[in-house]
């Protein structure tokens, strides 16, 4: 084994270790919860040796980036792409070419756009509506008072599979202030499994990340996505991932 799959494979296993000690902590199975590797920044080649170590889903941040290498590992068996940043109306033909998940959902707009290119492809993918449960006006994804008549409406996107939520909690060591943005999701789920209309899954309740995901585990996280743990620190700031959906600081938008 060279240095690079070595190191991965370690850590790998120190996460793997971390999601099962969560699980055992909060009296739940460890195969109740996904790991998402979160490959944005991260190239082809390593991708490469992820998938050699068994990995089979890459979740990416902006449509172009995970396309070029959807291109590029196009030769490798089973593997899913999900994307997991916003999503504009005009990216959508570029999305619905590969991706197989799509968990920030936040707008009709999109919705369409995402179900007409997919319609015409003849392919549906499975998605995450995301909420903003830090309220942070700096965080994509619908108010939690939204997202009821937002789901209601999305039966009529045949091609889009919904099988529940995703958020960004507040970037915060203090899990006094991290952890209420996981319950928020956790008791919208439960509630919106009552209501949900027909062929609306809401199971899915993707939160954590790195620095946090045993405090999600505890909350009842179903997928949790671990970029800065499984392959080290990020070359890029993330800020240019997560763009001001104001626009008023720097990044711009996918
Ligand atoms: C980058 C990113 C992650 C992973 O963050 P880490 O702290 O590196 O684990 C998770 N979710 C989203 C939406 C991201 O953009």
């Amino acid at each position: 084994m060279d240095r690079d799959t070595a190191q991965l494979q370690a850590n790998l296993d120190a996460i793997r270790a971390r999601i099962g000690a969560a699980c055992r902590s909060a009296g739940r199975d460890p195969g109740e919860v996904r790991l998402l590797p979160v490959t944005k920044t991260v190239g082809a080649d390593r991708l490469r040796i992820a998938h050699a170590l068994g990995l089979r889903q890459f979740g990416e941040n902006k449509v172009q980036e995970a396309l070029g290498k959807s291109e590029a590992l196009a030769d490798l068996p089973d593997l899913r792409w999900v994307l997991i940043g916003h999503l504009q109306t005009n990216k959508a033909r570029y999305a619905a070419r590969f991706a197989d998940e799509f968990q920030a959902l936040d707008s009709l707009r999109v919705a369409q756009a995402l179900d007409t290119q997919l319609q015409s492809r003849g392919r549906a993918i499975d998605v995450l509506v995301q909420v903003n449960t830090s309220g942070e006006d700096t965080k994509f994804g619908l108010a939690p008072d939204e997202v009821p008549a937002f789901v209601r409406q999305l039966p009529a996107f045949s091609s889009l599979r919904v099988r529940g939520l995703m958020t960004l909690a507040l970037f915060s060591d203090d899990a006094a202030r991290v952890r209420p943005c996981f319950v928020r999701l956790r008791e919208l789920r439960d509630r919106l499994r009552q209501e949900a209309p027909d062929g609306i899954a809401m199971d899915d309740l993707s939160m954590g990340m790195s620095g946090d995901f045993e405090l999600a585990i505890a909350e009842g996280a179903t997928t949790v996505r671990v970029g800065t743990a499984l392959f080290g620190h990020r070359p890029t700031p993330d800020s240019a991932y997560w763009p001001d959906p104001s626009g008023a600081a720097g990044a711009t938008p996918d």
